[in-house]
Formats: C-alpha cells, sequence, structure tokens
C-alpha cells in the first residue's frame, strides 16, 4: 500500500485522533494520516483479524451498496483499494447487464451501461478499508477502548484531547491532540458532552420512518444461471412498501435483504422469510432463496429514523473538533448514501485541513452543512412520500414526486436516462442534471411502450427446470 500521499501534503498538525473505528472513523484517519504527523484510532471494540462481524455495528450482515462517488474518495485516500477488494473476492457488476431491476414499474433493460459497483459483505468492505488504514505507518489503532469525554481549554473554546477508557470501566487516560473527530455513529454523545463545555444543545432533526430490513447469507446454488447476477426489486411509494435485493459476494455466497416501512418488517423464522419475499410483487426473489442453502440465521434490524445534526448551525463551537458520519447526519438505508457521505465528510476534512489548522473545525462544519443538504433531501423526500410520516414537505412536493417518478419510469427504457439515473444515484452527478432542457423534454413528451411494460426476466426456477432437463 503506498503512504506517497500521507508525505506529499504540508502537515497541518502533530497529533490527530478520531473515535469510532466504523467506515467513517477509518477512512477520516486515512485522510488525516496525510495531513498530521501522527494519527490515534480510537475504537470501543475489539478488531479480529480478517472480515468479522462485531458489536458496534449491528448493520454489518445487511445489504451495504457502495456508492461510486465513495469507492472513487476510498481509491484517492488509499491507493490502490479496489484492487485489494476485487482480490479478497469482491464482485464487479454492471448496474444493467448484470441486475435484473425492477422500479417505477418497469423491468430496466438489461444492456450493459458501462457503470460497474462492487458487491461484497460489510465486514469484507470494513476489513478492506482497515487494513489499508493500518498500513500507514503514521496510524496507531486502540481497540478495547472507548472516549468516555473531552479535555478541553481553560476557556472551553477549544478541544484539546480525549479520556479512554476500557467498556465497562477501567484505569482512565488521556490523550491530547490538536484535532479530535468524533465518528461515533448515530448514538454519539456529543451533544451532551458540549452541553457540559457550556455549549448550546444542537438543534436535532428526527424523521420516524421505522424501516425493518432481514438479511440472510445464502450458498449460492450450484448450476442455476438464472440470467441475472443481481436482484433489485425497488418499492414503488407509497403504494408499495416493501423491498428486496441479492447480490453476490466474496466466497460463492449471495446476500440478501428484504424490508419495508412503518412497521412491516420480515420475519426472522424461515417460513415467514420466504412468505415475506413471496409477498414482494414478483417471483424471483422467492425462487431464487427457497432453492439456496441458507448459510447461517435471519438478522433484523429496525432502524427508527433518519437523523440530522445541525453543528454548522450553532452559534458557537470549539476548535479542535470535527464530527462525522452518522454521528453528523444517519440517513434511512434504503437509499445506500451513509458511507458515501461519511466519505465526502472526509474528503471534505482533508480540503479544510490544506488551510491549516487555523479555523478548521468552523470551515468544516459550515462545508457538511451544505454538502448534506442533497442526501438529506433524496433520502427524506422520499420517505415523506408515505402519508403517516410526519414531516414537513417542501414546496411543490407533489410535482417533484411526479417528475422524478416519470423520470425513473424513463430510465426503464431509455437508455441515456438509464445512465444519468445510475450516475445522480451514485452521486457522481448532480440531481440538476435530471432538469437539462434534453432530459425534460423527454420526461414530459416519452411513454413506455407495450413491450416495455410486458418486460419480465425470468424467475430462476424456470430457468432452473430448462438447465435440468437439458
Ligand atoms: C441496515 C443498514 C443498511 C445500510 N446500508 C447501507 C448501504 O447500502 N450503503 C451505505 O452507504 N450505508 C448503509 N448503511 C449506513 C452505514 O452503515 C453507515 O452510514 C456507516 O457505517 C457509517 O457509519 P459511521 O462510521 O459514521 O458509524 P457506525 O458504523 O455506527 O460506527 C460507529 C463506530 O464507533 C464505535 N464507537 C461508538 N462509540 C464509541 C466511543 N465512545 N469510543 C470509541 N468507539 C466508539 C462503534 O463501536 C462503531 O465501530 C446502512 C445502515 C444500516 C443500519
Amino acid at each position: 500500500m503506498s503512504i506517497q500521499n500521507a508525505i506529499s501534503s504540508p502537515q497541518a498538525g502533530k497529533h490527530a485522533i478520531v473515535h469510532g473505528g466504523s467506515m467513517a472513523g477509518l477512512i477520516v484517519a486515512g485522510v488525516l494520516s496525510r495531513h498530521f504527523e501522527r494519527v490515534t484510532l480510537v475504537e470501543r471494540d475489539r478488531f479480529e483479524e480478517g472480515p468479522q462481524p462485531r458489536k458496534g455495528i449491528p448493520q454489518a450482515p445487511h445489504v451495504h451498496v457502495l456508492l461510486l462517488r465513495g469507492l472513487g474518495i476510498l481509491c484517492n485516500t488509499f491507493p490502490g483499494f479496489r484492487e485489494e477488494l476485487r482480490a479478497a473476492g469482491s464482485q464487479s457488476l454492471d448496474m444493467s447487464g448484470d441486475y435484473a431491476w425492477f422500479m417505477a414499474g418497469i423491468w430496466r433493460s438489461r444492456k450493459p451501461c458501462g457503470i460497474r459497483v462492487q458487491a461484497q459483505s460489510r465486514p469484507l468492505l470494513e476489513w478492506t478499508v482497515r487494513k489499508c488504514l493500518l498500513a500507514r505507518s503514521n496510524v496507531r489503532v486502540l481497540d478495547g477502548r472507548e472516549v468516555i469525554g473531552y479535555t478541553a481549554s481553560a476557556d472551553n473554546a477549544r478541544i484539546t484531547g480525549v479520556q479512554i477508557q476500557a467498556p465497562g470501566g477501567g484505569q482512565e487516560e488521556t490523550l491530547q491532540g490538536e484535532l479530535v473527530v468524533d465518528a461515533s455513529g448515530r448514538g454519539s454523545r456529543l451533544p451532551q458532552w458540549l452541553e457540559a463545555l457550556g455549549y448550546p444543545r444542537v438543534e436535532e432533526t428526527r424523521i420516524h420512518v421505522d424501516v425493518g430490513y432481514g438479511s440472510r447469507f445464502y450458498r449460492r446454488p450450484p448450476g442455476f444461471e438464472p440470467g441475472w447476477r443481481g436482484l433489485i426489486l425497488a418499492p414503488d411509494l407509497p403504494k408499495m412498501t416493501r423491498f428486496g435485493t441479492l447480490i453476490p459476494i466474496e466466497d460463492d455466497r449471495w446476500l440478501a435483504s428484504m424490508g419495508s416501512w412503518l412497521g412491516n418488517h420480515p420475519p426472522t423464522d424461515d417460513a415467514g422469510f420466504l412468505e415475506f419475499a413471496r409477498g414482494l410483487g414478483h417471483p424471483h426473489m422467492y425462487e431464487a432463496l427457497r432453492n439456496a442453502e441458507p448459510l447461517g440465521p435471519i438478522s433484523l434490524y429496525r432502524f427508527s429514523h433518519n437523523q440530522r445534526r445541525y453543528y454548522e448551525r450553532m452559534p458557537r463551537f470549539p476548535e479542535g473538533l470535527a464530527v462525522i458520519g452518522d454521528a453528523f447526519c444517519s440517513f434511512n438505508p434504503m437509499y445506500g448514501q451513509g458511507m458515501t457521505t461519511g466519505a465526502l465528510q472526509a474528503e471534505a476534512l482533508g480540503e479544510c485541513l490544506r488551510q491549516g489548522l487555523a479555523g478548521v473545525s468552523q470551515h468544516y462544519r459550515q462545508r457538511v452543512g451544505k454538502l448534506l443538504e442533497v442526501p438529506w433531501m433524496l433520502a427524506t423526500s422520499a420517505d415523506l412520500r408515505l402519508p403517516s410520516v410526519e414531516g414537513k414537505r417542501p414546496p411543490a412536493f407533489g410535482l417533484m414526486n411526479w417528475y422524478g417518478d416519470r423520470f425513473q419510469q424513463l430510465a426503464g427504457y431509455d437508455d441515456e436516462t438509464l445512465r444519468l439515473f445510475v450516475e445522480v444515484m451514485n452521486m457522481v452527478q448532480s440531481p440538476a442534471a435530471m432538469f437539462s432542457p434534453r432530459t425534460v423534454l423527454k420526461v414530459l413528451t416519452s411513454r413506455p411502450s407495450a413491450d416495455v411494460l410486458s418486460r419480465r426476466p425470468e424467475p430462476m426456477a424456470a430457468q432452473a427446470q430448462r438447465t435440468q432437463t437439458a
């Protein structure tokens, strides 16, 4: 692993401390290793060797899509990252050629669009990032240690370090650093810690969705060739709230996740899980799962609400402190934005540090406030389509939804629009591109043909029967 970049930038300071060693913490530690002499990453869990689940990331057994923008930032931060990931068994998939993808009432064209994404388990993704980080000689990891509070200057205007302890008690220790980054996830205790230092309570918005994910690993059935490698059954909000996705991952396994909004969650017993798959509106998930060998139990994750903390609006905020990832803003995972938004924040912090350490906390929180607008709007405006989800609808909400539906439908049969949609979804293109005059004209004047509306990939069993009788 190259550390070329670690020594190519002028140094902003001697020591930075990150607490929380999940995706946001790992990426930002990588970025900071280019700007500080030393970086210490403090993680409450013990890190095991290899891609293992752990207590601090209960979301690990569920499908995690790494958007292209996030992958790009990881590759910039850790040169050779993509190759490491692929060598570890991550699968490369064309977004249209390899996926059977139902969305907005249409099965998308299977013509390859040339945009490829990586599919792997979340533990493999995190392990690969951690390996890349550990290869940096100026990074130290303190696992099995929890941050229990901050130290501050006499006037509390600057955070000067962290107090750490083994979870459950033991000897307290203090680490001093010029920058402390909170990457401790949506349960971050920063609002309380700042209040204790005399700062006002950070404003917070919650949008309750009660989404439940049920997921299971499977052995990929040998000999089954359904003609697709991955499956996406997107919900048709507000009419249909169930979703399902199946991806091929390392070690010749599948990972299937299904779920729904508003408490209609998948059961965790075998029969109930399959029955949920049957209720997805298409037989593909059901046929696939009923033919595959389960490799372990069904995991359920309940996500109660989107949560945005407006640190950028606080009238006062200490120097020497930054917040990143789910600790700043946590979205309904359905839209696959969490890890990439964390990566974008890490990139933004790196850019702020190019000007040096002075004022970095203030510049960074303002940048993140702006950066969060689009992903927050995309996630919450989809959730707010459900009438029982409480929250303020933006002006022209109905019109925007109508346009969005028509745009997504067009992406089902127009190659150029499909590419644009995939780019916007992967955060490599601004949503503003959906409103170019050429696209608006197409959206307003095109209709899907009868052929498009009746297009269907075959469910697995039909293909399998043919394979067996051939
Ligand atoms: C079911 C589900 C599916 C998801 N799917 C996707 C997806 O497809 N794509 C996507 O991009 N995102 C997805 N996400 C979101 C994604 O998991 C998070 O956005 C991502 O993990 C980044 O979070 P984070 O690093 O900020 O925090 P977390 O992942 O929550 O990690 C916080 C870390 O901090 C540690 N910690 C906590 N407190 C302390 C402390 N005091 N001291 C030291 N360490 C501490 C924890 O042990 C943990 O390791 C999904 C989430 C869920 C729940």
